[in-house]
């Protein structure tokens, strides 16, 4: 399932595939399209909205 997420260093969209059958709750690393940094994303399914949800973080 294809998501977008905010890179957290230059704020640009980026597209992530999301892999459904890992479960509902995930975590990783993906460099920024745009910019090439590195954002631990946070990905939740939301059940209401039957997608889901990324949260983009600065690797520390
Ligand atoms: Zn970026």
């Amino acid at each position: 399932m294809q998501c977008d997420f905010q890179c957290s260093y230059c704020g640009e969209w980026n597209a992530s595939d999301v892999d459904e059958s890992a479960g509902s709750l995930q975590e990783y690393a993906e460099d920024c399209q745009v910019c090439c940094q590195p954002n631990v994303l946070s990905i939740r399914f939301d059940p209401r909205q039957e997608q889901f949800v990324i949260w983009a973080e600065r690797e520390s």
